[in-house]
């Protein structure tokens, strides 16, 4: 069986504890292969200097990383110096995202408004210098009108010059194939590879699932829920779901898994241990 291509997110650590503990957590699944490693900004009040930081550790251990960077607030010049940092530490993979709109914002002024926008500005500032990915959202994007409004902007993003794009997690994958299959309806064969989000605890899966717009079904959260403080048969119970989640998309075809680590090399090598990865 051909191997499946894997990548591997993580954010960046805001102490030299964090920095030591994520080096670890690397080094540990590099063992996996990665096509590439990204690294998030922003989220939790993140900056692009510890973003650009943690890139630059990655590409310094010979494996391929993308910053993330979201144009939300951003200006052309801001993002013009932006790819001038970028292409000077050697980076040729972004995640280019619009970003979480800060509380209060009322949007009329930014430069940036969608992704596709960023997007589009990467190719007119630097032609086919960087592998663009984008954000896809099988169960849609919570801001978004409908789904189809959803699909058309991620075809818009498409349209701007993406070359592959990354899910939102989900734990049901009829969400993804439905979203693929309609993306292909509209013309849009870029690969989209499934975010995959490891279950490792109960109440901060629920949350996190909540916040993004993700179902997390009810069998499963039920379930987690009886566990109450038994983290040993959460963690139990959640690898069990994501193998078979993954083993369901990896039948299926799908282009490649991108684990959302959350710095943690214990869960995504278990998983992928348990799948021949
Ligand atoms: P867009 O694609 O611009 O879409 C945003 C919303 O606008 C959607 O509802 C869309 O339907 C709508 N829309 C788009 N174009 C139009 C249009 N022309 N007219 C009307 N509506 C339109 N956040 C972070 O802060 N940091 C990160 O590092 C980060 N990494 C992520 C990685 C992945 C793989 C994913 C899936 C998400 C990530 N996010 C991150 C979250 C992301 O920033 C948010 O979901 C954000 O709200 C949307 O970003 P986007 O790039 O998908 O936006």
């Amino acid at each position: 069986m051909a191997k499946l291509p894997l990548s591997l997110e993580f954010f960046p650590p805001k102490t030299p504890e964090g920095v030591a503990r994520l080096a670890t957590a690397r080094h540990e699944l590099y063992a996996l292969k990665p096509e590439f490693c990204s690294v998030t900004y922003g989220a939790g009040g993140s900056t692009q200097a510890g973003t650009l930081q943690a890139v630059q550790a990655i590409l310094a251990e010979g494996v391929d990383a993308a910053p993330h960077f979201s144009c939300i607030g951003a200006t052309q010049a801001s993002i013009r110096e932006r790819l001038a940092e970028f292409r000077a530490a050697g980076v040729r993979r972004l995640v280019a995202l619009r970003g979480d709109l800060p509380s209060g914002y009322g949007g009329g002024s930014s430069e940036f408004r969608y992704a596709s926008e960023l997007v589009a500005f990467i190719r007119a500032e630097s032609g086919r210098e960087f592998h663009i990915e984008v954000a896809a959202y099988p169960e849609m994007h919570p801001q978004a009108r409908s789904p189809q409004a959803d699909l058309a902007a991620f075809a818009a993003k498409v349209e701007a010059g993406a070359d592959s794009a990354i899910t939102q997690m989900f734990f049901n994958s009829d969400a993804y194939f439905r979203f693929v299959d309609d993306a292909h309806a509209l013309g849009v064969d870029i690969p989209v590879v499934p975010g995959i989000m490891p279950i490792t605890n109960s109440s901060g899966i629920i949350r996190f699932a909540e916040g993004c717009g993700a179902e997390l079904p009810r069998w499963i959260r039920l379930r987690l829920q009886a566990f109450g403080d038994d983290t040993a048969s959460i963690r139990a119970f959640g690898l069990d779901v994501i193998t078979d989640l993954c083993d369901q998309l990896r039948n299926a075809g799908v282009p490649g898994l991108h684990f959302y680590t959350m710095n943690h090399s214990g869960p995504t090598l278990e998983i992928c241990r348990r799948l021949s990865l």
